[in-house]
């Protein structure tokens, strides 16, 4: 592989699906400076914080660096890279011989770049004949594939990034775009500022990206389909239907308008279903009928739903109807979790897809067969996430390889599934880490994986547009390309002329080449024209929207003019089910799953930024004002959240974006960096009937408050165990550990627990009585460690603040009048806040300051801190404190 030694590398964000471009600077000691790249068409310069923090996650500490197997005592030993391939593929083939194809599987992920999930779906469903092959893209988009397929006969997104450029009308639905997508926001809150386009949100909370929102719907949870079928109704009612286009292009608008009346007849009964006040239906139905251009733009809160994929269905419905699809400005469109989802898709990582956008139609299968000459090929569908998890825990399929996801985290009913891993008679695990809560199920063998900054190849963003990965850092230790090491289990498996490999590019020229045989306009996928790049060429591809065929252009849009992949090339309205209601009186609320602004899947990259962890640091569950005053529960304090499948202890934060009778709890926390915050064990393992997506925003849940006697936190340089029984969070911080904790062990207990473990000049202060303990630990005039416990109700006052304290422990030195304020308890020291803005490092108490000094708008805290004016992901957040600060000044 070549290491590129230019002084910037072009390559592509390895977050979420908006693909942006980047320039990665070498520092030449294995770091880099990030920052956007301004000629990339997803972005244009602009980066979000995760983005921009990218250079601080790529030390090596906690990488995995070397194959390891577990050993009889269940430690895990270092072992060669000959004697781990050997042992993996000759432990699948000798399940796969005693037990058949359906006892393997491979779980991959929208983290994998194309080439790597390439290789791995031809091993798996070409040549061990089996389609158990699934990914966590499952959980992110599948919805949105089923429904594209049922409405277009093929998985295409119709339209582009710059049709939110030239929207008058953007709707969002279930979608906190400004955390979740922060660069397309930008675009889309440039264009109303600009131009003047309408927001419209729509989502049952209130997130950050209804501040900015001309209208927002907080509708009740799920009712969106019900929404949707309400305003196909008003177009219809109103003649505002695009007749033309419906008689061309489509088919079966009776029947699916037929269902919309009765679902939602008028905006009355709408108004009713989704729980909204009939002006705010009245005036959406307005906006969409009497704009011409409009985009719909959607995303987990649609897809990860058991009706996900009629939720899809009743947008889609509305654009077809209105003929606004595949026109500049217009389009129903799905914004991707992952940054390689779409190219996961492309490959057939799905069970019910095969390989390059077909799936399992006799003729497909023997197409696909044809040219990888490959006899075995799967000739149905293998097992959906959830489901194949189960059959797992049936003890169905007894093999199973995992690249680079973490499912003991992410899938529903995680506790079950980390059940079911301990299970399994070979457990391979691909990754960079050293450990997370996968590997810690009983991984038997560890094969290092290469890390972004590494890794070689392509991926595809929410927009189709193909971008390479470039690698701008060597391998470290024997760390591997996934493509590499799965084409070196395909050798020792016997299929070497298959998997004939020696670079990324050779893998790429070879899925561009399927896309394209026999395609004579009928699929949709169809990269033919980058089939014969040379290693050059694909060195230096510049980003491209497919599809691009061998005979033509790449194309930005589709459908404007029809052209649909269905047998009569029409395409189809779909009439969505009714909801069904699913009520437990013993768990009385409903638990929303998501994300935060700075963190990103279950935080093995960016956990290790210090600058993102001080967004929002500790694990939470947001609980609206009027359920917190019943049940007693404080802003600050704790809850149990209990489901029937576990149950997770969660800092309480009262929200009044949250809908009585609603709990939202984030998803990045895990048992590898919190005592209990593995909120995927709390999701119900109920999925949509077509996508198989599991519902991860509708979960049964109850809610009590939990009371710990004391409080602290604790900074160290190296990991600590806590006393058990400590509920924890830990937390990056520049040259060390962060914990927080809170704890009903005694001062002295927890004096005898540290005791060697802060090491250096020891000055201590313990008062059993007030339940106050603190220990600070200096070496050479710096702070090496401390911990500071003071009771719940006076933590605050009894101890020095965090964010003052990690300032110190983060400085070479610390001064003596420092010294004896951090130890005398006192507070005095200087207190920026937690981290509003990242990339300029401003924190809340900054703000708060400067707001009341008479910068009184965004824009003036900008000037005068800078606060907000780089990726604007803290713009909402920024718009906020403004106000709240300048009307408590004004009263
Ligand atoms: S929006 Fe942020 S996380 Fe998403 S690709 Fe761009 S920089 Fe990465």
């Amino acid at each position: 592989m070549t290491i590129h030694q230019a002084p910037s590398i072009r390559t592509t964000c390895p977050y979420c699906g908006v693909g942006c471009g980047l320039l990665a600077a070498p520092d030449g000691r294995g770091g880099a400076t990030v920052s956007g790249d301004t000629e990339h068409p997803s972005n244009f310069g602009r980066l979000c914080s995760k983005g921009a923090a990218l250079g601080e996650t790529l030390d090596l500490g906690g990488r995995l660096l070397h194959p390891m197997l577990r050993q009889r005592d269940g430690t895990l030993a270092r072992i060669d890279w000959s004697s781990a391939l050997d042992r993996v593929a000759g432990e699948f083939d000798r399940i796969l011989e005693r037990d058949g194809p359906e006892a393997i599987a491979f779980y991959l992920s929208g983290q994998l770049l194309t080439e790597d999930y390439y290789v791995a779906n031809k091993l798996m469903k070409g040549f061990l004949g089996s389609a158990n092959v699934d990914t966590n893209s499952r959980l992110c988009m599948s919805s949105t594939v089923s429904g594209h397929r049922r409405a277009f006969g093929s998985d295409t997104v119709p339209g582009s990034y710059e049709d939110l450029d030239s929207a008058d009308l953007i709707v969002l639905v279930g979608s906190n775009a400004a955390w979740c997508h922060p660069v397309l926001y930008q675009r889309i809150i440039a264009n109303k500022r600009s131009c003047g386009a309408k927001v419209v949100v729509i989502d049952p909370r209130r997130t950050a990206t209804a501040e900015d929102a001309d209208l927002v719907l907080q509708v009740r949870g799920g009712t969106d389909t019900t929404l949707f079928c309400g305003l196909l109704v008003d177009l219809a009612e109103h003649d505002a239907l695009d007749q033309s286009y419906i008689d061309t292009h489509t088919s079966g608008l009776g029947p699916a308008l037929a269902r919309a009346r009765e679902l939602a007849p008028s905006v009355a009964a709408t108004a009713a279903a989704t729980g909204l006040a009939e002006a705010d239906v009245s005036r959406f139905f307005d906006l969409f009928r009497a704009t011409q251009k409009v985009v719909t733009a959607f995303s987990q809160g649609v897809n990860q739903a058991a009706q996900g994929t009629d939720k899809v269905n009743a947008i889609i419905n509305c654009h077809l109807a209105t003929g606004r699809i595949g026109k500049p400005g217009m389009g129903p469109f799905s914004l991707t979790g992952q940054p390689n989802a779409m190219g996961g898709r492309e490959v057939g990582g799905l069970a019910n897809q095969l390989a390059a956008h077909m799936y399992y139609a006799p003729d497909e299968v023997d197409r696909v067969r044809r040219f990888w000459n490959a006899p075995r090929t799967a000739s149905h569908e293998g097992p959906k996430a959830v489901a194949m998890f189960d059959a797992i825990a049936q003890g169905e399929i007894k093999a199973l390889w995992v690249m680079a996801t973490n499912p003991a985290v992410s899938l529903p009913d995680a506790g079950a599934v980390r059940a079911a891993l301990g299970k399994l008679e070979l457990f391979v695990v691909s990754d960079n880490v050293l450990t997370n809560d996968t590997i810690a199920s009983g991984a038997h063998v560890l094969l290092p994986a290469a890390a972004w900054g590494e890794k070689d190849g392509t991926v595809t963003n929410s927009e189709r547009r193909i971008s390479r990965q470039r690698p701008f850092t060597p391998l470290p230790g024997e760390a591997r390309p996934d493509w590499w090491i799965v084409t070196q289990v395909a050798h020792r498996l016997g299929f070497d002329a298959a998997f004939p490999y020696a670079s990324p590019a050779d893998i790429f020229r070879e899925h561009a080449a399927l896309s394209a045989f026999e395609n004579d306009g009928t699929r949709d996928f169809d990269i033919g024209a980058l089939a014969a790049l040379d290693d050059r060429a694909y060195d230096d591809l510049a980003p491209v929207q497919w599809p691009c065929p061998a005979s033509g252009i790449a194309q930005a849009r589709l459908f404007g003019e029809g052209g649909y992949f269905t047998p009569d090339r029409k395409a189809r309205f779909v009439a969505p089910e009714p909801l069904v209601a699913d009520a437990q009186p013993a768990f009385p609320f409903r638990l929303n799953t998501g994300r935060v602004r700075d963190q990103w899947h279950t935080m093995t990259r960016t956990g290790i930024s210090p600058r993102l962890a001080t967004h929002r640091a500790e694990p939470f569950v947001e609980v609206h004002p009027a359920d917190a005053a019943r049940l007693g529960l404080v802003d600050g304090g704790f809850a149990r959240v209990a489901t029937a499948y576990g149950s997770c202890v969660l800092q309480v934060c009262i929200s009044d974006g949250q809908q009585p009778g609603t709990l939202f709890a984030p998803i990045h926390w895990s048992d590898a960096n919190s005592s209990s915050a593995r909120v995927g064990e709390l999701v119900v393992p109920r999925t949509d009937p077509h996508s198989g997506q599991p519902d991860a925003k509708a979960t049964q849940a109850a809610v009590a408050p939990l009371e710990f006697r004391m409080r602290g936190f604790a900074l160290t340089r190296q990991p600590i165990a806590l006393p058990q029984d400590t509920w924890w969070t830990r937390i990056a911080v520049q040259g060390g550990v962060g914990y927080r904790f809170a704890t009903n062990l005694s001062p002295s207990a927890w004096r005898d627990h540290l005791a060697g473990v802060l090491s250096g000049e020891l000055a201590e202060y313990v008062d059993e009585a007030r339940d106050v303990f603190r220990a600070g630990a200096f070496i050479g005039g710096r702070l090496d460690g401390c911990v500071f416990l003071g009771p719940s109700e006076y933590a605050a006052k009894a101890v020095p603040a965090w964010d003052a304290v990690k300032a110190l422990f983060e400085a070479d030195t610390i001064a003596e009048r420092e010294r004896q304020t951090l130890l005398s308890g006192r507070n005095g020291l200087p207190d920026a806040g937690p981290l509003v803005c990242c990339c300029f490092a401003v924190g809340l108490v900054d703000i708060e300051n400067a707001v009341a000094s008479g910068a009184t708008s965004v824009e003036k805290v900008g000037k005068l801190l800078r606060a907000g004016t780089n990726c604007g992901s803290c713009l909402p957040e920024l718009r906020k404190i403004v106000t709240r600060v300048h009307v408590v000044e004004r009263v």
